[in-house]
């Protein structure tokens, strides 16, 4: 069997749908047609001197799960594949991979820059954890590029974003950002989950890093939780793979697995979702009592030229805004019968967010009016049910959230 400790050996071969089937297999001797589990913390040696070959690095081998696994190796390089990325590196959740990859190349004295706009615990990471080592921070209004451009710093070494972002599907322009960023000579992180791999290549928009959660759409299915980091082989040579080696936030072998396999249906499950998403979309901004539907991919989102530049497809999650506030979004929610309340996404299961008293409670209330986050804020992730089976469910939360806000019921439009 032969095996490496790290990820791609080549670039991608094959179309992003072959290679989610195919891409990064190791065999093992008894030429299994799925990809094996190896569920070892450790390998074995013939020899002492083939150990001492392993550890000097002449044999690429295999030495401790901690941060080299055949199944998670198969997982690194099949999202590399998918990414059009040199290397990859798989960790335990997207926290981590935001994590490792910030303090990874960070230390004391540096500086950051990131959209105020983010993901709750990315910003609990920039704003808290980081000043705490002597990180400094700088948030900015993300689609304001000036801002991007007065907060640089000699010392600036990394922007961090997201785009589209959680939960009001706002875009950063990535590749303006990275511009800013290559003049200012900071490394440009993305965290692409809200897009996917199918649907933005930040690499190709000149992001230097990319991260996911794979706990989202790559698992899709909600079971385990997963993160990745792709980036060049140098950049992940120099400051990523002794910092994972030496911390241990390792991806379990058992998780790489089933997200190994999640990733051959990934094509086939994303373009399902959104284009449900997308039907899902127009049909809510023709009902009453819906304020506005923020989702890329319809020509009124606030950035539709940026939309069409910089993604290849829409979303898998809408959000829109309820007449009647808070009491009409927790109507809505509590009528649904199909879509159920949960904070996750990209699953299966469409699953229902109100921002405001959960995923983005912590903020102030200040802070969630600047990213227009109010009470009749909700958040859709649309999952692989039958399109006309949501609709009901939806209109069944419409007629609610209408009864809520004291608006008379009215014949169902459509
Ligand atoms: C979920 C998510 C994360 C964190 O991922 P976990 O796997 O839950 O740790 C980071 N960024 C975005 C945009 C996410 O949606």
């Amino acid at each position: 069997m032969t095996k490496t400790t790290t990820a791609p050996q080549s670039p991608r071969r094959y179309r992003p749908a072959t290679e989610l089937v195919h891409g990064g297999t190791i065999r093992s001797g008894f030429g299994e047609t799925s990809e094996a589990m190896f569920l070892t913390q450790g390998f074995v040696y013939e020899t002492a001197e083939a150990a001492e070959a392993r550890f000097n690095g002449a044999d690429p081998g295999f030495i401790y799960s901690r941060f080299s696994n055949p199944t998670v190796a198969m997982f690194e390089e099949r999202m590399a594949r998918l990414e059009g990325a040199e290397d990859a590196r798989a960790v335990a959740s997207g926290m981590a991979a935001v994590t490792s990859a910030l303090l990874c190349m960070l230390k004391a004295g540096d500086h950051v820059v990131a959209p105020r706009a983010m993901f709750g615990s990315c910003l609990y990471v920039i704003e808290e954890l980081l000043p705490r080592f002597g990180v400094a921070s700088t948030i900015v209004d993300g689609t304001d590029l000036d801002a991007w451009r007065a907060a640089v710093r000699p010392e600036t070494k990394a922007f961090f974003l997201e785009s589209p972002t959680n939960p009001t599907l706002e875009l950063v322009d990535i590749a303006a950002v990275a511009e800013i960023a290559k003049s200012a000579g900071a490394t440009l992180i993305v965290d692409n989950v809200f897009a996917t791999a199918l649907h933005q290549s930040p690499l190709e928009l000149g992001a230097d890093v990319v991260i996911y959660s794979a706990t989202k759409h790559i698992d899709g299915q909600g079971r385990c939780l997963g993160g990745v980091i792709l980036s060049s082989k140098k950049w992940i040579a120099d400051h990523l793979h002794n910092f994972l080696r030496q911390t241990g936030p390792s991806m379990s072998p058992f998780n790489a697995w089933v997200l190994l396999k999640a990733l051959e249906t990934f094509p086939l499950r994303v373009e399902r979702q959104t284009a449900t998403a997308a039907r899902l979309a127009d049909h809510l901004a023709g009902q009453h009592g819906i304020a506005r539907v923020i989702y890329p991919g319809r020509p009124d989102h606030p950035q539709a030229d940026l939309v069409a530049r910089q993604m290849r497809a829409g979303s898998s999650l809408i959000a829109f805004e309820l007449e009647g506030g808070k009491e009409a979004a927790f109507a809505f929610s509590n009528a649904l019968r199909l879509i159920r309340i949960s904070n996750n996404l990209g699953d299966a299961k469409s699953l229902i967010t109100h921002p405001q008293t959960t995923t983005h409670q912590r903020l102030s209330e200040e802070a969630r009016q600047a990213l227009g986050i109010g009470g009749g804020l909700l958040r859709l992730s649309v999952g692989l049910e039958d399109v006309q089976d949501l609709i009901e469910d939806i209109d069944a939360g419409i007629a609610a959230a209408g009864v809520a806000a004291g608006r008379p019921r009215v014949a169902k439009a459509g």
